[in-house]
């Protein structure tokens, strides 16, 4: 194997310093086109910023070490991107179905406890990434949950039961979330698909709003911060 090839090719001192030039410009012009687009930050991205940035990166990219790439195509590039970027969050004002459209709609993942049902069959959230979630901000089980909002961001929103609402519901930890093989007499089960809570006769009962079999013990803690 021809190492320097691989390594340096026909690299020579002058491109090498040409190769910095060019970085130092387009990671300017990166800093830059990021502070035209008048966002804050890019913590959670939504599809259509991801796009952006995406493409960013490679008309950024590209012109740092390709030889007979002029900068000025790249610049090019940036600022009719910005400008369909200002274009388009104007349209995203101004309509609204323009922008669900774009940025998605935010969904709700939990109402009243449980799972809702279509958008975990639609597969807009699977329940690891789902509860891994919704345990960060310290929710024990479903029970303890009145709504669960997935933004279009990708963020959880959560609004919690008051105290003396709080049910019976699916633990989300996983010590406490695994199907039982015996049931005990009166103690709640939750099923582990939507998060229904029934007394059960059972292991291996059919849910009655999923038709899920699995259950674990429903638990019915409170919020503890
Ligand atoms: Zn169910």
């Amino acid at each position: 194997m021809d190492w320097a090839a691989i390594f340096i090719h026909d690299t020579t001192w002058l491109f090498a310093a040409e190769i910095s030039i060019r970085v130092v410009i387009m990671f300017s012009m990166i800093i830059l086109f990021l502070r035209l687009t008048g966002k804050r930050g890019v913590r959670q991205l939504s599809i259509f910023e991801l796009t952006i940035i995406l493409s960013l990166g490679s008309i950024a990219g590209d012109p740092m070490f390709t030889e007979d790439l002029p900068l000025i195509q790249a610049v090019l590039i940036m600022a009719i991107i910005i400008s369909l970027y200002r274009l388009t969050t104007w349209l995203m004002m101004k309509y609204q179905p323009f922008e669900d459209f774009l940025e998605g709609k935010s969904l709700y993942i939990v109402e009243d406890g449980m799972l809702v049902l279509e958008k975990i069959k639609q597969g807009k959230m699977s329940h690891d990434e789902f509860f891994a979630e919704i345990r960060q901000q310290g929710i024990e089980h479903l029970g303890q949950v009145r709504a669960g909002l997935l933004e279009t961001d990708g963020e959880f929103s959560i609004l919690l039961f008051k105290p003396d609402d709080i049910r019976y519901g699916l633990p989300l930890f996983p010590k406490a979330y695994h199907p039982v093989h015996q049931v005990e007499p009166e103690q709640l089960y939750a099923c582990m698909y939507c998060g229904a809570v029934e007394k059960i006769n059972q292991h291996n009962q059919p849910c009655t709003r999923c038709g899920c079999k699995r259950w674990a013990k429903a638990i019915n803690a409170q919020v503890i911060r």
